[in-house]
């Protein structure tokens, strides 16, 4: 078997996909709760599958679909089954409809495609086997790939990594977790080659070290996963490494999704962002209304089919970004898979904040359960207006019935505990219109910051 990311010919990539693809499907037309009755109400049969070359014949999968069940995309295996194909090795979380995120199981047999996606992942991304990673992602209330997936990635390469743990994890335990400069000293003091985190906190990070006269000349590359992050944010992260000693440091941006529990990553800045498992995921680009394949290279809705999986399991799920995708070898590495040559743009409605997805709508019925709320309007800004690289903030306006502070406290906790962001409460006064533009109703939060450049 050639390795799964250089195959010689997109005939030898298709046929080694259609072999996993073929078990996936016998799987789920018997046992995918959702697929099994969709395909059957659609009358689509097994038979009518042969490969990837018929996939336009399913129908498209939205993620309101998945969030609304999603213990109907967990594959149901009878125990005729391998038990590694049934033994649940980790659930982690996405966005949901609700304010109740949404579960994403693995199996034992998804963890170990997971491993290979991360090492393939590293290895698109130049690491070695001198690296060192510095885990910048904290602990969060649910799990998702962050934290983990670093800790997983190294462990896929067999090379060191220090878990940063940034922040105050919980008030049971104050030892765990660490302040800004603890960080920075630990940046310091491990030596680390790589930064793998969230930009804005790196970016807050890398200016204290530098107030600090830490240095750190061993790093060589900085992961992010990036949406809205631009050239400019790519500019000044490596400024700042090089302030601090690093000689000639480079930016990996990649674009992940729980669903895929990795990301498509850059081989080289500005390569576009490629499928790192062409054996485990499949990638279209179709028109966002007719759901037709656009041409290669052209912007379409970029859908996502598992070619492997035994957990949750989504065939042709829309991710929620358009894309230009192509699927010709890619100039820079020589991979032979697919590639988005632009930066995803969302299009379901769905807000990046601090790099958290959320969904507007958990918000607005968290925020109008609360009684003592007359009206609100939510916006999502920089806290340095001028500064697009500075920290998102999510800042709600409201009047309230009564006392606006116990009122707003009490409504922000309930923002944090739906959405995962702790929003800076606004309060106006009664004779204050709070409902600006189209209204809440209409648009629920107001995206004031600034495109990248
Ligand atoms: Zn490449």
């Amino acid at each position: 078997m050639p390795d799964d990311l250089f195959f010689h010919n997109p005939e030898d990539l298709a046929k080694a996909r259609d072999a996993v693809f073929s078990a996936t499907l016998d799987r789920i037309f018997e046992h995918h709760p959702h697929y099994s009755r969709l395909y059957r109400e659609k009358g689509v049969l097994r038979s009518d599958i042969s490969g990837i070359a018929d996939i336009g014949r399913l129908p498209v999968t939205s993620k309101a679909d998945f969030v609304g069940r999603p213990e109907d995309f967990t594959l149901k295996l009878p125990d005729t089954f391998d038990a590694t194909e049934r033994i649940v090795w980790d659930v982690m979380y996405t966005t949901g409809s609700t304010g109740d995120p949404t579960p994403f199981v693995s199996t034992s047999y998804d963890f170990l495609n997971i491993l290979a996606l991360n090492r393939n992942m590293l290895r698109l991304r130049g690491v070695t086997a001198n690296d060192v990673i510095l885990n910048l992602f904290p602990l969060t209330r649910h799990p998702h790939g962050a934290f983990a997936r670093a800790m997983n990635a190294a462990a896929s390469f067999g090379i060191p990594v220090v878990a940063a743990m940034p922040g105050a994890p919980s008030p049971r335990h104050p030892q765990l977790g660490n302040r800004m400069d603890e960080v920075c000293a630990l940046a310091a003091r491990t030596d680390a080659t790589i930064l793998w985190g969230v930009p804005s906190y790196m970016r807050k990070m890398l200016g204290r070290a530098e107030e600090l006269g830490v240095r750190l000349p061993s790093v060589r590359l900085v992961f992010v996963t990036g949406e809205g992050f631009g050239e400019e944010a790519r500019r000044d992260l490596v400024d700042r490494l090089k302030r601090l000693g690093a000689s000639d440091p480079k930016i990996s941006v990649s674009y992940g999704s729980t669903e895929m529990q990795g990301g498509m990553v850059e081989c080289t800045p500005g390569s576009g962002y490629l499928n790192p498992a062409p054996l485990q995921f499949y990638f279209e680009a179709v028109d966002p209304e007719t759901h037709q394949p656009v041409p290669d290279g052209e912007e379409g809705l970029i859908l996502l089919t598992h070619l492997d999986r035994r957990g949750s399991t989504v065939l042709r799920y829309a991710l929620g970004d358009t894309a230009r995708l192509t699927r010709t070898i890619c100039p820079h590495c020589g991979a032979l898979t697919e590639r988005l040559v632009s930066i995803p743009v969302r299009r379901d409605g769905f807000v990046k904040i601090k790099g958290m997805l959320v969904n507007p709508q958990a918000m607005v019925d968290a925020l109008a359960a609360e009684g003592d709320i007359v009206d609100f309007q939510a916006f999502v800004e920089k806290e340095d207006e001028d500064d697009v690289l500075s920290m998102d903030r999510l800042r709600i306006r409201f009047r309230a019935r009564d006392d606006s502070a116990e009122v707003g406290r009490r409504a922000a906790e309930k923002v944090k505990a739906t959405i995962g962001v702790t929003p800076l409460m606004e309060p106006v006064g009664v004779s204050d219109s709070v409902l600006e533009g189209a209204g809440w109703k209409a648009k629920p939060i107001i995206d004031l910051r600034k495109k990248p450049q």
